[in-house]
C-alpha cells in the first residue's frame, strides 16, 4: 500500500473539561451530565443531527431497563414516550422527527458547545495520554483540547485512533448483520399484525406469523435472508416501523464496505414491500414514507478496559463494587451474523445486571472514557448492554465521572469511584440492592 507523510499545524478552537466524542444516546447523556456538573464541555457529532440511532439511525423502540432516577427516564419523559409502551414491559416506541428537535434543546446547555457535522479524524496524545481530538468540518481541520474525552462514537473510533486494543464480533470476527429501518403508513390496524421479533407468539390465522413468513420464504415469494419480519407499532395510527432488512457479513469501519450494503439495503425495503402487499392482511395499501439517514449498525469495534464483561456475568445478574449502572436488563439479542433470525437457538435472558466503572476505560489510554455500545464486554454481552435505555445510562455515569476527573485534576484511572457513586446516588441514581 503506498503511503505518504502528513503533517500540519491546526487552529486549537477551544479547551474543553470534557470532550464527547458523538451524540447518539450515549453522548448526548454524557455531555449534559457533565455540563450540569459545571464542566464546559464540547459535543461533536459528525451528522447534522443529534441523536445518533435515536434519530439518524431512525432506530426505535427505546428498549432496555436501568435502575431508578437516570437521564433514561428524564429522555423518556422528554421525548414524550412514557404513554407509548406499545411494545410490552420495557420498549417505548418514539417520534423521530419530534426527538431530532427535543435532542437539540436536551444538549443545547449553556456549558455545551456543540459541533454538528464536525467528525473526529484523529487523536492528540503526549504519551498514554490522551489531550484531545482532531476534527474536519465544513471550514476545514482544527483541534479541541480537554481533560478528559468520552468516546460515545458507537465504533469505539477515539479509543482505536488512541491505540486502545479493540475486538470485533465473535470467534470467526463476523458481526450482527447492518440494517436500515423504515417506516410505512397505510396499514389496516383493525387486520394489519404487529411483531416484535422472536420472542413474539403473535399468529395469522393457525399459523405463528414469523413461521408463516419463513414458509413464504422456503416457497420463494421472500429471500430468505428477509424472513424475520419484525413490525413494530409506531406511535403513529396506521404506521408500522419495519425492522428486517439485513445484510450479513459487513464491517462499517471499512468505507468500501458501506455503499454496497446500504444500496442493498434499501433495494431490500422495496422487496419487503412487495411482500407485505401481497401476503399480509391490512398492509395491502402500505407504502414506504421514512428510512433511516444511515445504515444502521449494532456492531462494530468494542474496547477492551479494565474489566471485560461476560454474558454469562451478566445472566447471572452480576453486581460489582464499582458499579456505575444498576440493574440493567435486556436479552442476549444476537441478531445472527451468518443468516437470518436469532443466532441462537434459545435467547438467553438477563437478571438484572451491573455494569462496573472498569469497563469504561480503556487499556493503556488515560484521561479517556467510553460509553455507549463500544464499551468493555464481551459480543455475547455486547449483544445486550448495547440498548438505548441501557446507552443512556452509562453516558450519564461517564459524564459525570468525566466533570468530577476534571474538575479535581485527576485521571479516570486516580478517581475515587466510591465518590462518583455518592455523586450519581446524590441524584437519585438507584445505584445498590
Ligand atoms: C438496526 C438496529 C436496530 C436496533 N434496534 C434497537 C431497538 O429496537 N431498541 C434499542 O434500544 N436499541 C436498538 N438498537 C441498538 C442501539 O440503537 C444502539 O446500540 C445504540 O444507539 C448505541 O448508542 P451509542 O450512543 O453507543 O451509539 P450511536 O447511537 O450509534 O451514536 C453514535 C454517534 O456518534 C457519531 N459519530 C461516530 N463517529 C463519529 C466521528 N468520527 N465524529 C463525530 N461523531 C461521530 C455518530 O454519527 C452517532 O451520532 C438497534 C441498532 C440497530 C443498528
Amino acid at each position: 500500500m503506498e503511503r505518504i507523510n502528513y503533517t500540519k499545524t491546526v487552529e486549537v478552537r477551544g479547551r474543553y473539561d470534557v470532550i464527547v466524542a458523538g451524540s447518539g444516546p450515549a453522548g448526548i447523556c454524557a455531555a449534559v451530565a457533565a455540563a450540569r456538573e459545571g464542566a464546559k464541555v464540547a459535543l461533536v457529532e459528525r451528522y447534522g443531527v443529534v441523536g445518533g440511532n435515536l434519530t439518524a439511525g431512525y432506530v426505535g423502540p427505546i428498549l432496555g431497563m436501568v435502575g431508578k432516577g437516570t437521564m433514561r427516564d428524564e429522555l423518556v419523559e422528554l421525548l414524550g414516550v412514557p404513554q407509548n409502551d406499545m411494545i410490552g414491559r420495557t420498549g417505548f416506541a418514539h417520534d423521530f422527527e419530534r426527538a431530532k428537535m427535543t435532542l437539540a434543546q436536551f444538549v443545547n446547555h449553556p456549558n455545551i458547545d456543540v459541533f454538528l457535522q464536525t467528525t473526529v479524524a484523529d487523536v492528540v496524545k503526549e504519551g498514554d495520554t490522551l489531550r484531545g481530538v482532531i476534527v474536519t468540518a465544513g471550514e476545514g481541520t482544527f483541534a479541541l483540547l480537554g481533560a478528559v474525552t468520552v468516546d460515545a462514537t458507537g465504533d469505539g473510533l477515539v479509543s482505536y485512533l488512541a491505540g486502545a486494543p479493540t475486538e470485533k464480533g465473535r470467534e470467526d470476527g463476523l458481526m450482527q448483520p447492518v440494517t436500515l429501518e423504515f417506516t410505512i403508513s397505510g396499514v389496516d390496524e383493525e387486520k394489519g399484525v404487529i411483531c416484535i421479533g422472536d420472542v413474539d407468539d403473535v399468529r395469522l390465522g393457525d399459523e405463528r406469523f414469523l413461521d408463516y413468513c419463513k414458509r413464504l420464504s422456503l416457497e420463494g415469494e421472500l429471500p430468505e435472508r428477509l424472513a424475520a419480519v419484525r413490525l413494530h407499532p409506531t406511535v403513529h395510527k396506521g404506521c408500522r416501523q419495519v425492522n428486517t432488512t439485513q445484510v450479513n457479513g459487513v464491517d462499517m469501519t471499512r468505507v468500501e464496505q458501506i455503499f454496497s450494503a446500504d444500496l442493498e439495503l434499501r433495494e431490500q425495503m422495496f422487496t419487503l414491500v412487495d411482500f407485505f402487499h401481497k401476503h399480509i392482511p391490512g398492509y395491502e395499501q402500505c407504502r414506504v414514507i421514512s428510512s433511516g439517514t444511515t445504515t444502521g449498525v449494532r456492531e462494530t469495534r468494542r474496547v477492551m478496559g479494565d474489566y471485560v464483561i461476560t454474558a454469562e456475568e451478566m445472566a447471572a445478574g452480576c453486581r460489582f463494587e464499582d458499579v456505575i449502572v444498576h440493574r440493567a436488563e435486556f436479552i442476549v439479542d444476537i441478531h445472527n451474523p451468518a443468516g437470518s433470525g436469532q443466532a441462537e437457538e434459545h435467547i438467553q435472558y438477563c437478571d438484572p445486571y451491573d455494569l462496573p466503572y472498569r469497563c469504561f476505560t480503556p487499556k493503556g489510554v488515560e484521561n479517556l472514557y467510553t460509553a455507549g455500545r463500544c464499551i468493555s464486554g464481551t459480543h455475547r454481552a455486547h449483544a445486550s448492554y448495547r440498548v438505548m435505555s441501557i446507552c443512556m445510562a452509562m453516558g450519564e455515569a461517564v459524564g459525570t465521572a468525566a466533570a468530577m476527573c476534571a474538575a479535581e485534576g485527576c485521571t479516570p484511572r486516580e478517581l475515587d469511584v466510591k465518590r462518583l457513586q455518592n455523586r450519581l446516588t446524590d441524584k437519585g441514581i438507584e445505584l445498590y440492592g
